[in-house]
């Protein structure tokens, strides 16, 4: 497994939502959620239909994701396609919206 050559990238972020930005906007449905920790964007697994957070990796090239309901730790680098400890678990800002 290659070892992350982007840990200068994770930052201490503000999830920019309590769900997948996108889909919230389109009453989308999601699976798991992750958070970008270079800008705190908030999109959806790749178990989801619309697998925000991977579009969010191609639009911006920020390439590390946290899994975030719950905040469990661990983090992922799209580019290295390898795990990456995280010190310090972002904390949710709020309930998480479920759809019904
Ligand atoms: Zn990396
Ligand atoms: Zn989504
Ligand atoms: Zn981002």
């Amino acid at each position: 497994m290659p070892e992350c050559r982007h840990t200068a990238q994770i930052h201490k972020v503000t999830p920019s939502a309590l769900g997948c930005e996108e889909c919230l906007k389109t009453h989308s449905r999601w699976v798991h959620l992750r958070l970008c920790r270079t800008c705190g964007h908030v999109g959806c697994c790749d178990s989801s239909p619309n697998r925000h957070a991977t579009k969010h990796f191609h639009a911006t090239k920020h390439p590390i994701i946290e899994g975030y309901d719950p905040p469990e730790g661990w983090g992922w680098c799209y580019v290295d396609e390898s795990e990456v400890a995280l010190d310090e678990p972002t904390p949710q800002r709020g309930p998480i919206p479920r759809w019904v």
